[in-house]
């Protein structure tokens, strides 16, 4: 095998550092994935997206990627919102994960090797909290179950920060029954109204960072490379699955790289269901956006910094998109391989994803009319994914035909002004298509195309 060697910022160490997996011929990778009672938001999605282009690049460098990325259908979030509708709660959580499903197809995203349910996985859970609790880094109080912060020394290091201040810094769940106030939940009773399961503790349901100890270790095993998620998910999420995994399997260290991806922001501030600053990717699809659009806006900024949902973001992504398919259609490009991808782009996202220079990549080679370049540098992050003639047509489904057909003839009409320097018609003739909320580019090639505004 030749020279792989991807960079990648490491959360736990805070250094960008050489992937090195445990196995080169089986990389192995956790991402925290929905839980499914409301469908997903365009943060849910950027988390989705950044981890599809980690996944396609392992991919193309190693033989073989598993991925697995949990399904989260036991929530207390899902209870109420299944009252809310008046729906079970298994009609709401495989409703949504089905909505989820093709939310994300919509945006190019690969499917996970794995999708495993936390609700299929209970008894392993019982299981690692048994053995938490007998080797002392568990207690159990009154139908619950708690995990003892205290005993585990590393606690904090993924945050690099000391128990105390990770707590004054958080919203920490007050009871009565724990011991410390750092400690966290593994196991709750529950109503006979709620999702409950037997344990040795009582009919009950677990807290939420157990899925995920358990769920990584079945299909990866206790040792594995890389796990993902948001950024906000590194405390206490994160930091609690590190707890529990090493303890209950003190040979372990768990991921060895933990890639955390930021903020889709709204005006300063995290878009989440809580704040209702959000848009759903449905909402978006919904207003004539195409979901490669979305893709490339979530691509725009790398993954690690901070990104604003805009108008300018979205405008600027659909008139990329536009040129990208013109040079495809202009230069007859229907395909292109492996030896198509040039390697700076290769080296773009070896660099810890740097998505941002594969796009500047990409307006490069469409400026010098290289199709086979284009091509493959958007395959190899998801975009570029349809025939040029159909991503014009979908761009214009909304528009009759009659409605078509004058809008071509103004534009040549504009072309033909402006061929003759014949300035004032040609403005007034674009301001007349502006009026119709049409946009004209002009390419370098002498042709025009054109879109309706959404
Ligand atoms: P949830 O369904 O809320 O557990 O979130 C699913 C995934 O989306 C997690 O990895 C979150 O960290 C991530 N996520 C949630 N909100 C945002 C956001 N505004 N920007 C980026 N990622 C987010
Ligand atoms: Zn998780």
């Amino acid at each position: 095998m030749g020279k792989i060697m991807i960079e990648l910022y490491n959360t736990l160490t805070r250094l960008t550092e050489v992937f090195v997996p445990l196995d080169p011929n089986h990389v192995t990778m956790y991402v925290c994935g929905p839980t499914v009672y409301d469908r997903p938001h365009l943060g849910n999605a950027r988390s989705v997206v950044v981890y599809d282009i980690l996944y396609r690049l392992l991919s193309h460098l190693y033989p073989k990627v598993t991925y697995v990325r949990n399904i989260t259908d036991v929530d207390d979030k899902i209870n109420q919102a299944a009252k809310q509708n008046q729906e079970s709660i298994r009609d709401l959580t495989s409703r949504i994960e089905t909505l989820f499903h093709q939310d994300m197809a919509e945006l190019n995203n690969h499917l996970p090797t794995i999708e495993p349910h936390a609700t299929d996985h209970i008894q392993q859970m019982v299981t690692m909290i048994q053995s938490l609790i007998d080797n002392n880094h568990a207690y159990a109080a009154h139908g619950h179950v708690y995990f003892s912060v205290k005993s585990f020394s590393s606690y904090g290091q993924l945050s690099g920060r000391s128990v105390d201040e990770l707590i004054a810094g958080s919203r920490v769940e007050v009871s009565e029954f724990k011991k410390d106030a750092a400690d966290f939940v593994l196991w709750k009773p529950s109503a006979s109204d709620e999702p409950g399961w037997d344990s040795p503790w009582g009919r009950g349901r677990p807290g939420w960072h157990i899925e995920c100890s358990v769920m990584s270790t079945e299909y990866l095993g206790i040792n594995f490379d890389i796990h993902g998620g948001g950024a906000d998910l590194q405390f206490p999420h994160h930091e609690n699955e590190i707890a529990q995994s090493c303890c209950a399997y003190p040979e372990s260290h768990f991921a060895h790289y933990w890639i955390h991806n930021g903020f889709l922001m709204v005006g300063g501030e995290k878009m989440s269901k809580s704040l209702g600053n959000f848009y759903t990717v449905h909402d978006i699809l919904g207003q004539g956006i195409p979901g490669e659009v979305i893709r490339m806006v979530l691509l725009s900024t790398h993954y690690r910094k901070p990104m604003d949902w805009n108008e300018k973001a979205v405008s600027d992504a659909q008139k990329g998109l536009d040129r990208f398919y013109h040079v495809l259609q202009q230069t007859n490009t229907v395909d292109c391989g492996d030896e198509d991808i040039a390697e700076e782009v290769l080296e773009a996202l070896k660099a810890d994803l740097n998505v941002p220079v594969v796009i500047a990549c990409m307006h490069r080679f469409a400026k010098e009319g290289e199709g086979k370049k284009l091509l493959a540098a958007g395959r190899m992050i998801g975009l570029l994914q349809k025939k040029p003639a159909d991503w014009f047509i979908t761009q214009q489904s909304s528009i009759s035909d009659q409605e078509k057909n004058e809008i071509d003839h103004l534009v040549q009409q504009r072309k033909e002004a402006k061929q003759t320097k014949n300035w004032p018609e040609a403005d007034r003739i674009r301001n007349i298509l502006t009026a119709k909320k049409i946009e004209v580019q002009d390419h370098p090639d002498g042709t025009s195309s054109w879109r309706k505004m959404v």
